[in-house]
């Protein structure tokens, strides 16, 4: 065998590779930077076993009703440092309590991203806030199952193909098991991010001590890039952050995200967190622009978890399908941006500045009124070619 799946549809969600009892399978980096299963044919002995557990293989449906909540943490503060309501640090903090074991995406020491377990309070910092780059999932599926084995409560987060991932990997439901996913956008490559970060460093000479994708000094519907540096900091919103750009633009997703299997609103996680998008329009008293969580409670199990720290937050119900409105990424694919092919032939060519400058750089203002104005002649002149 030397594929499990077709390229364009692999998540990377590395069920395969935690699944091959051989050692048979490697994750390998291509030339944008995601990873891929490797079959080494020496050591496959063809069991099948790795197209099983592909979760884009399957086409699982949860058969449960959604009920959908606008909500917010009350401690301010949690609330401050997370991208949303700050509902994942509630969720993970009753897990613990119950001395339950906690996976996400965090930072490793050089600011690469990879889902790590933590088992204590004081760690939940790492896995806090959105990391808009494509998580690597390492050993953490076998992980989990060894937790569960041993009747540990597990609370595993991330993106809907990686919760898909972990359940097909699993293949049989484990009561003391609990999933979060995300409404996701798409993942950013690892490489693009690493070439950023190398730009910024570069840019301000210094090594960052944290970075934040979603930081909230603007408030959370304008949402920062904010490194932190020993005595500064560098801080700008999605309209002006290259990074954030390249992300929002569609430009730099996994080739997955474009036509990705897990969209849906019947998820199989046990809840699903995302930004209350639309809020203001909806529940007026929900918006404060310091952020609003959608909150999609799936499963029985969900419900129990979510009860257990609704005395938390402020709650109210909402209705799914108008708060979905506001966020297609639950239902729909992005398109790619029609340079993306050409974006990542430079990604080795250019810096990250020449890079940017040449396919998300916002126009200047005289631009942009020239371009209008072109518009506008060109509607005229069609409408009257329309009348002739
Ligand atoms: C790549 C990505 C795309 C997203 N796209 C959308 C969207 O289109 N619409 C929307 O409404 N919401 C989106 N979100 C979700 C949103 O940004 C918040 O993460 C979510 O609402 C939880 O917020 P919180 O305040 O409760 O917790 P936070 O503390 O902000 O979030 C922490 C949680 O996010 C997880 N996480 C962080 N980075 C990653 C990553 N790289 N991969 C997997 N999991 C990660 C952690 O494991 C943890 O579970 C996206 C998140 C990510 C990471």
């Amino acid at each position: 065998m030397n594929e499990i799946v077709k390229k364009e549809v692999c998540c990377g969600c590395h069920a395969c590779f935690n699944a091959c009892s051989k050692g048979a399978i490697t994750m390998e980096e291509d030339d944008k930077g995601f990873r891929y299963p490797k079959i080494d044919s020496k050591k496959c002995i063809d069991c099948g076993l790795c197209k099983r557990v592909c979760p884009v293989l399957k086409n699982k449906m949860s058969k449960n009703e959604t009920k959908a909540y606008a909500c917010y943490n009350l401690n301010e503060q949690e609330r401050r440092d997370s991208s949303s309501g700050g509902i994942f640090i509630l969720l993970a903090k009753e897990v613990l309590r119950r001395n339950g074991v906690v996976f996400g995406a965090a930072f490793d020491d050089n600011f690469v991203v990879k889902h790590i377990k933590i088992t204590t309070e004081k760690d939940l910092i790492k896995l806090m806030g959105s990391k808009y780059v494509q998580s690597t999932i390492g050993t953490t599926y076998r992980e989990v199952k060894d937790f569960l084995n041993k009747g540990v409560t597990v609370l595993y987060t991330g993106t809907p193909c990686q919760i898909e991932g972990l359940k097909s990997f699993l293949s049989k439901d484990y009561p003391q098991l609990y999933t979060q996913d995300i409404i996701c956008h798409g993942v950013p490559s690892p490489k693009v991010w690493e070439k950023y970060k190398a730009y910024r460093i570069k840019k301000d000479k210094e090594i960052p001590t944290g970075i934040s994708f979603r930081n909230k000094d603007q408030g959370w519907i304008l949402f920062n890039m904010k490194f932190f540096y020993n005595q500064k900091t560098y801080c700008k919103n999605q309209t002006q952050d290259l990074f954030l750009r390249t992300f929002l633009r569609n430009i730099c997703l996994r080739d997955s995200c474009y036509h990705c299997h897990f969209k849906k609103k019947s998820r199989i996680s046990d809840i699903t967190l995302a930004d209350y998008w639309g809020v203001q329009h909806i529940h007026k008293d929900f918006f404060d622009n310091k952020g609003t969580s959608l909150v999609l409670v799936n499963s029985v199990k969900g419900k129990e978890l979510f009860d257990a720290i609704r005395k938390q937050m402020v709650c109210i119900e909402t209705n799914f399908e108008q708060a979905l409105q506001y966020n297609s990424a639950m239902i729909s694919s992005v398109k790619p941006d029609k340079n993306r092919d050409f974006f990542f032939e430079d990604l080795d060519k250019l810096e990250f500045d020449e890079l940017a400058k040449k396919y998300v750089k916002r126009k200047s203002l005289f631009s942009r009124v020239v371009r209008k104005c072109r518009n506008v002649v060109r509607k005229a002149i069609n409408k009257t070619s329309e009348k002739t």
